[in-house]
């Protein structure tokens, strides 16, 4: 017999993720209410996957619970806020229980791992669809803004970009499988939202943004947020190795520059408060890399050993005689 929607949510959705005692009213009634704390200011975020846009059709259910959240609390990082209560729009052609159970144990999975409660949702039948809120918590006035930064401001990554555009490729047999082919796959199955690190920047960082469009894109967007331009070292990229084996030196710079679905921070410090960085939040045991500096000059630039490369969509070569 069909599972009812009732049915469906008492199931699968009911006491997804953490238990939190701020939840007054949660999954079950018409809305939830939730209990804020007086010296906080509210976080809200939210974000669409749409099957064959935002991941290929047929993917594993626990991958898209999972990835669904994770793009939410990666914008809560980046905000270096902390994620406290979560919203679940689902959208579905129709109502798999082996499905449900695997989406529901990837969201729930990551949703403890962060101690995020879901506390209601909306449940509707169509194309595969799914929409997370976020919601969260920054102490006042402290959230990061892409807008932060100045000329001068030392840029960095977080984790290896690329690895996520190469998982994805492999996914859709864009890329031949190779013996790396596992930890590739899992960075675009599983992102890694970087909320511990979020909240150390909030003190730190001048701006910040996550990256989901791909590393240059989302610098270009936090330089040009603060009026200013960025040039990016390519030799200054980490790349992780399953990367640099799976597709070569070359072409993993270009992913890690221009693929997608990292969720990654990309973060700029001040110089007087580099010191401060290494010191309170040491790069070998937070993994991030500085990849280059915010400039006076508008726009985004790359330098490669031999000077500026010319970027486009589609990739980029050296400029000729460069
Ligand atoms: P209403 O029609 O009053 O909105 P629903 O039947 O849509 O009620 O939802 C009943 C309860 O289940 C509500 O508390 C709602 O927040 C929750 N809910 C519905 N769908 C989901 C979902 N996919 N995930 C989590 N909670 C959900
Ligand atoms: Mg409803």
């Amino acid at each position: 017999m069909p599972l009812s929607e009732f049915e469906l949510i008492e199931r699968y959705f009911r006491g997804c993720g953490s238990r939190r005692e701020d939840v007054i009213i949660g999954v079950g009634d018409d809305a939830a209410v939730l209990r804020c704390p007086a010296d906080a200011q509210l976080a809200a975020a939210v974000d669409t996957l749409v099957e064959g846009v935002h991941f290929p059709r047929d993917s594993p259910a626990q991958s898209i619970g999972h990835r669904a959240l994770a793009v939410n609390l990666s914008d809560l990082a980046a905000m270096g806020a902390r994620p406290s209560w979560a919203l679940l729009a689902l959208t579905l052609a129709e109502a798999e229980e082996r499905w449900l159970a695997e989406f529901a144990a990837g969201l729930g999975a990551l949703a403890r791992a962060h101690g995020v409660a879901l506390v209601g949702g909306d449940t509707t039948r169509g194309p595969l669809s799914v929409t997370i809120t976020v919601l969260g918590h920054v102490p006042p006035g402290r959230a990061l803004r892409r807008g932060g930064g100045a000329p001068g401001d030392a840029v960095f990554v977080s984790g290896t970009p690329g690895d996520a555009a190469a998982g994805l490729a492999l996914e859709q047999g864009r890329l031949p499988a190779c013996e790396q082919a596992e930890r590739l796959r899992r960075r675009f199955l599983f992102p890694t939202p970087r909320l511990a690190l979020g909240e150390r920047l909030r003190e730190l960082a001048s701006a910040c943004i996550d990256v989901s469009d791909g590393l240059l894109s989302d610098a270009s967007k936090l330089a040009r947020a603060s009026g200013c331009g960025v040039e990016l070292m390519a030799a200054a990229l980490p790349l992780s190795a399953p990367l640099l084996g799976a597709v070569g030196t070359s072409r993993a710079r270009e992913l890690a520059l221009l693929g997608g679905d990292d969720y990654e921070l990309c973060f700029t410090v001040r110089p007087n408060a580099l010191e401060r960085l290494t010191s309170e939040v040491p790069a070998a045991e937070w993994g991030y890399t500085r990849i280059g500096t915010l400039q006076e000059q508008p726009g985004a630039r790359v330098l490669g050993e031999h000077g500026p490369l010319e970027i486009s969509s589609s990739g980029y070569d050296h400029f000729a005689g460069a």
